[in-house]
């Protein structure tokens, strides 16, 4: 079921499913989409599973739990079996991510959207950690991910080789702007992120302080960068 919050995070909405009486993910606490889970349910609901805390998927859990008898809420952590899945954690997106896998079907979150590519905010999030995640998932050769938003992923390993390849592309021009001695957002913008239209250019100045996040980690950052452009994530904006 797709909730109707539409965004520029959450695409068309925040999508939410049920295998075998688990709930994943229920989504905002919107009345209509809670009973649109109930009644996908049919038999009821055992318990409801969480990929992430983000409140675009967990916001409607107490109120689904209620309304299902007090079912449990829980956001597993890695290798923990709820209901029928196995949670792998993949940190990125959100550090307390998990991808719930059952058989050859893996329940994304926010780790592989459906469209698009995955916010990574420095801080909150971590794009070293990401990169780990995604090649995690991918050794997993997966039939199927059924992403937090946007449709499903019919070839696993070809969406996320680009994912990373996406990444690591990125960081391959942002280090050549460094190396050619840009030091500024905008220089580094215009070089890196020269694709993205103007009304995303303040997304890819969080994504900017990500990927430098990442080469600070990696002691490959020089020590003469404009000044706020490593500020640890406090302020994404
Ligand atoms: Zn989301």
């Amino acid at each position: 079921m797709r909730a109707a919050n539409p965004s520029p995070l959450t695409l068309d909405g925040t999508n939410t499913y049920v295998a075998e009486g688990w709930v994943i993910d229920p989504g905002p606490d919107d009345d209509a989409h809670l009973d649109a889970v109930l009644a996908a349910a049919g038999d009821g609901i055992a318990g409801i599973v969480l990929t992430h805390s983000h409140i675009d998927h967990s916001e409607g859990a107490e109120s689904l739990a209620a309304r299902a008898g007090g079912v449990p809420v829980v956001l597993p952590s890695d290798g923990e079996e709820v209901g029928p899945f196995r949670a792998l954690a993949t940190p990125g997106h959100a550090p307390d991510h998990v991808c719930l896998l059952f058989g050859k079907t893996g329940f994304v979150g926010d780790t592989v959207l459906g469209e698009g590519s995955v916010f990574i905010a420095p801080g909150e999030g971590s794009l070293s950690a990401y990169l780990d995640s995604l090649r995690r998932l991918r050794a997993l050769g997966l039939d199927v991910l059924c992403p937090g938003h946007g449709p499903y992923v019919w070839d696993p390993a070809a969406k996320l080789d680009d994912y990373i390849a996406h990444r690591l592309e990125r960081e391959r021009l942002l280090v050549q702007a460094l190396d050619a001695g840009a030091r500024t957002e905008d220089r580094l913008l215009d070089h890196a992120w020269s694709d993205v239209p103007g009304h995303l250019r303040p997304a890819a100045a969080v994504t900017l302080r990500a990927h430098l996040e990442k080469l600070s980690d990696e002691g490959r950052l020089p020590r003469d960068l404009e000044p706020g452009l490593l500020a640890g994530g406090a302020d994404p904006g």
